[in-house]
């Protein structure tokens, strides 16, 4: 996107440049030559005023790349153990040892295996949360844990959740629950899960399959490990260096502290005391903490972490943006705001609604 001109901005958005040039002037930018490049934020600004979305695309081009942890979402039908599921994964992380078992509710929480890797768990289960994320273009989501009942099988919940992740290019990793029960039965679940065309890797397919008891807390090493092994396939990388781009996973109003958001970091680093625009709202990160609580100095790809100090609350899926000063998260976060407000015009100007007449 770096690079962009007025002219190239034109073409793109279908305004003329004499129109796109007054928008720049009225947002206190200097006019030059239709061929100079601009800021992607002047050219968000301009492209919003003409009524355009926008999506910033992110280019770690040239970038020195690290490993990073996988980030993971669990899904399944309603019962099936997703909840108890998250609860006993959350357990096994080490800082839920270390804070003896009470990790702050985060949104999200981190497992840190023994041989030094880990896995960012987002802590929402369910497809409403995934289908919300993607659809505002959020791709936070790099495989998806399908938890099935071993003694319900495949439910309606349970392909919806495969046809969820196969849309969004994430892969699966089966975790039969429930294996605890007499009434279980694991092969009946392969079978099913076959045959609704899910290529298993027992049947020669490259899905794994764990057998798990969330609540008698068996198989749970062997579905992280599972995992892993399936994020080691996918060879996630990010860019560590240079300004954080991040995405909401949660977010909330603290009596004292004001907006709280939980990110994951997708590439670069997130620092105390940068400006912000996360969504439509705007702020100066004060804090920055760990899945704990404890405050800390950046935030690192893959990893989830409460920011404090911004002016407005986002939602879930919002993207985080670092920008150079405050009057540019001011500038930005207004263009924003008028173009949800010109959409959601716009939309109530679509819609028809049936009031009854008393006066009859
Ligand atoms: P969710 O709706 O998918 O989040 O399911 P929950 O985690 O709320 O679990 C639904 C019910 O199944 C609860 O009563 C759990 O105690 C029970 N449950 C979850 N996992 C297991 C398991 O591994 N074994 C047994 N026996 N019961 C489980
Ligand atoms: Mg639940």
């Amino acid at each position: 996107f770096e690079g962009m001109t007025i002219l190239e901005l034109a073409k793109r958005t279908g305004a003329s440049i004499g129109s796109l040039q007054e928008i720049m002037k009225n947002v206190g930018e200097k006019v030059d030559s239709e061929f100079d490049p601009i800021s992607v934020d002047v050219a968000e600004l301009v492209a919003m005023e003409v009524g355009v979305n926008v999506r910033r695309l992110h280019s770690d081009e040239g970038a020195v790349l690290q490993p990073r942890a996988p980030v993971v979402t669990v899904m399944g039908h309603v019962d099936h153990g997703k909840t108890s599921l998250l609860d006993a994964l959350r357990q096994t992380s080490v800082a839920a040892k270390e804070a003896g078992g009470i990790t702050q509710h985060l949104g999200a929480f981190v497992v840190d295996m023994p041989s030094g890797a880990s896995i960012t768990f987002l802590d929402t289960p369910g497809h409403a949360a995934f289908s919300a994320m993607r659809a505002r273009g959020a791709a936070v989501t790099d495989i998806v844990v399908l938890v099935v009942a071993a003694d319900d099988g495949v439910m309606p919940q349970t392909l919806e959740a495969i046809s969820h992740a196969k849309a969004a290019s994430v892969p699966i990793v089966v975790a039969i629950n429930k294996c605890d029960k007499p009434s279980a039965d694991p092969q009946r679940v392969r079978i099913q899960l076959g045959s609704e065309g899910l290529p298993l890797e027992d049947l020669g397919g490259d899905v794994q399959v764990v057998e798990v008891s969330a609540t008698s807390k068996i198989g749970l090493d062997k579905l992280e490990e599972a995992l892993l092994l399936q994020a080691e396939m996918m060879d996630l990388k990010a860019r560590i260096d240079g300004p954080a781009q991040a995405y909401v996973v949660e977010a909330r109003l603290d009596r004292g502290r004001g907006p709280l958001a939980t990110a994951i970091v997708k590439s670069g680093t997130l620092l105390c005391g940068q400006h912000i625009v996360v969504g439509a709202a705007w702020g100066r990160i004060r804090t920055i903490r760990d899945m704990v609580g404890r405050a800390t100095e950046s935030g690192r790809p893959a990893m989830p972490v409460e920011i404090e100090g911004l002016k407005g609350l986002p939602m879930a899926g919002d993207d985080v943006t670092v920008v150079g000063s405050e009057e540019r998260a001011r500038m930005l976060s207004a263009g924003r705001k008028k173009k949800l407000e010109k959409d959601r015009l716009h939309k109530a100007s679509e819609m028809t609604i049936d009031i009854p007449d008393a006066s009859e």
